[in-house]
């Protein structure tokens, strides 16, 4: 039912649009995510952060649909680069 509602989406407005929307939606994160950097963590501004965090994941959710890619390819990136990360920190730790 989502992924119908969501081809519905692609399809009424175009991928164009969806992705100007995409950008837009990573914008409001971002200044959601610094407006908490800049007046802390009140529990108004982790919602606003939650539904930006939805926003986006919707909108990620459009792409993974308009190009075809799966769960499992955005899982196997996302391993790797976690495992970069955990070889990061452990070369922090050892300075
Ligand atoms: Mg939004």
């Amino acid at each position: 039912m989502v992924e119908a509602i969501l081809k519905q989406a692609l399809n009424t407005y175009g991928l164009g649009m969806q992705t100007v929307m995409l950008c837009e939606e990573c914008a409001e994160l971002t200044k959601a995510s610094t407006k908490l950097l800049r007046n802390g963590d009140s529990k108004e501004l982790v919602i606003a952060l939650t539904e930006e965090m939805a926003d986006v994941l919707i909108m990620i959710e459009q792409m993974k649909i308009a190009y075809q890619i799966k769960d499992i390819d955005v899982e196997v990136v996302m391993n790797g680069k976690i495992i970069r990360l955990k070889e990061t920190l452990m070369k922090e730790q050892k300075k």
